[in-house]
């Protein structure tokens, strides 16, 4: 399988200089150049298997030529056989043709553990068979930084460095990183805000000379494998409740449009879906988009769904790229528009197919209170303040429909526990594998808000097995 840039631009790849690419040299993502297909005969060969026999039938065209399948086997059940439950990926019955799919028994407890988990394996096996490092330097709010770690930590081929803001995280979510002790693993906490952090990784990673140097790299939510390796719960939810012989709403709480565009890509591979339904925290640039045609760059609002505040979503130029009929050049004079005027009109045939499939609602903090409330007295199920986005506006939009909905639960409800206690009146535990959590030592470096000082960090941290 080939990788081509949503801008047209940029050379065409193998998965592995994609895995290691992130972002392509034009500034587009990479999708690949074509899907492979999956007929209705072999999805419902599907059925009866577990998650990681699935995960190896999904992945194996995306990763051709670069893994042996003995290969991909190995990692993906190395990867599953962690979380968890038995099911990886289990679901939940909420009503008539209603369910929830739980994507929160990885050891970080959210979604980003089911590609990530499995995305630090690739990059450390895709290194060593290279002969190279990586340093992977990123800067987190409070939740992607635990997730990266858990999936780097006790790698070979990976050091990484994770920047976070002191004192502006949750101490659930402090902890997560800061007590993972392994050799490869730094975390810094700056005395400054997460955009002190984040600039200061954007500008390393700008400076060419230190970037090489040290080969720094980043596992974000635009690498092309994350995507991949999301696709695959799309299938195995779908096969368990009768795809393909019937069809699912999927509805998905969403920030950088990355897991809704892995269930677009499981559409494309065959899979029959009716519709995907988008749901929004007051950041809602997407539900906007999707009412209108037209991305509009606003402020952002803290609220109690962080992990979706966002001011545009960065996955979201693959979805343009296969209604702009894989035109790389009208992608980029979009983008383009869009970066310089602070909006973008899709033309409107391009509009009218995206509706077909796509539709956005949003949420306030006080309607996410009010749905957690009411799902915890009508089906006992707890959900955390994303999750309750999901099944709300899944069960908005599933109301008139025929098909089966799947309403993404991305986090574990004890990740997010003032807000679920506000709602709820119960404070829910950590799960068992988490419950010493408090009581784990830290280990964590204060550092001033300061380029020099956290670059001389870096450079340090990376020198000691450069010698
Ligand atoms: C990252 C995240 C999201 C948003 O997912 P995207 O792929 O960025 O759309 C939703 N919920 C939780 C809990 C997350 O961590």
């Amino acid at each position: 399988m080939k990788y081509v840039s949503t801008r047209g631009n940029a050379p065409v790849l193998s998965f592995d200089d994609v895995l290691l690419a992130g972002l392509a040299r034009d500034g587009g993502l990479y999708v690949p150049q074509s899907w492979p297909q999956f007929s209705a005969d072999q999805i419902r060969a599907m059925r009866g298997l577990s998650y990681h026999e699935i995960a190896i039938e999904v992945m194996a065209p995306f990763v051709e030529g670069c893994l042996t399948r003995a290969e991909l086997t190995e990692l993906v059940v190395d990867t599953y056989a962690r979380f968890t439950h038995p099911a990886v990926a289990p679901l939940k019955q909420l009503g008539r043709n209603q369910w929830v799919l739980e994507l929160f028994h990885g050891p970080t407890i959210a979604f980003k553990d089911y590609a990530l988990q499995l995305v630090g394996r690739l990059f450390d096996h895709v290194l060593k068979k290279r002969g190279q490092r990586v340093t992977i330097v990123g800067a987190t709010s409070g939740d992607t930084g635990s997730a990266a770690i858990e999936a780097c930590r006790d790698r070979d081929a990976i050091d990484i460095v994770i920047l976070h803001p002191q004192g502006r995280t949750s101490e659930v979510q402090r902890r997560q990183m800061t007590s993972v002790l392994s050799a490869n693993v730094r975390n810094l906490a700056v005395q400054g805000t997460f955009d002190d952090c984040q600039d200061m990784v954007k500008t390393l990673f700008n400076d060419h000379d230190f970037r090489d140097t040290y080969n720094l790299s980043a596992v974000n939510s635009i690498n092309w494998a994350r995507v991949m390796a999301q696709i695959v719960y799309y299938f195995a939810s779908a096969v368990a409740l009768g795809a393909p012989d019937v069809a699912m709403t999927f509805s998905v709480p969403t920030g950088n449009f990355g897991n809704v565009f892995a269930g677009f890509c499981a559409r494309q591979m065959g899979l029959p879906v009716e519709k995907f339904i988008v749901g929004s925290n007051s950041n809602d640039i997407l539900t906007r988009f999707f009412e209108t045609g037209s991305m509009t760059a606003d402020g952002v609002v803290p609220t109690l769904s962080p992990s979706m505040d966002i001011q545009v979503s960065s996955n979201f130029e693959r979805l343009v790229f296969h209604y702009l009929g894989n035109d790389g050049m009208a992608v980029g004079r979009l983008m383009d528009e869009f970066r310089a005027t602070g909006r973008m009109d899709m033309p409107q045939g391009a509009y009218g197919a995206m509706r077909e499939m796509f539709e956005g609602h949003r949420y306030s903090d006080e309607e996410t209170l009010a749905v957690m409330k009411v799902m915890r007295a009508q089906t006992g199920e707890m959900l955390d303040p994303h999750s309750a986005i999901g099944v709300a506006a899944g069960i908005k939009g599933h109301s008139y429909k025929s098909s089966t909905l799947i309403a993404l639960a991305t986090a574990h409800p004890a990740k997010f526990p003032d807000a679920v206690e506000k709602a709820t009146g119960f404070r829910p535990p950590l799960p068992e594998h988490m419950a010493d959590l408090f009581e784990r030592p830290e280990r964590f470096d204060v550092i001033a808000n300061d380029l020099n000082s956290v670059r001389d960090y870096v450079a340090t941290f990376a020198e000691r097995v450069r010698t």
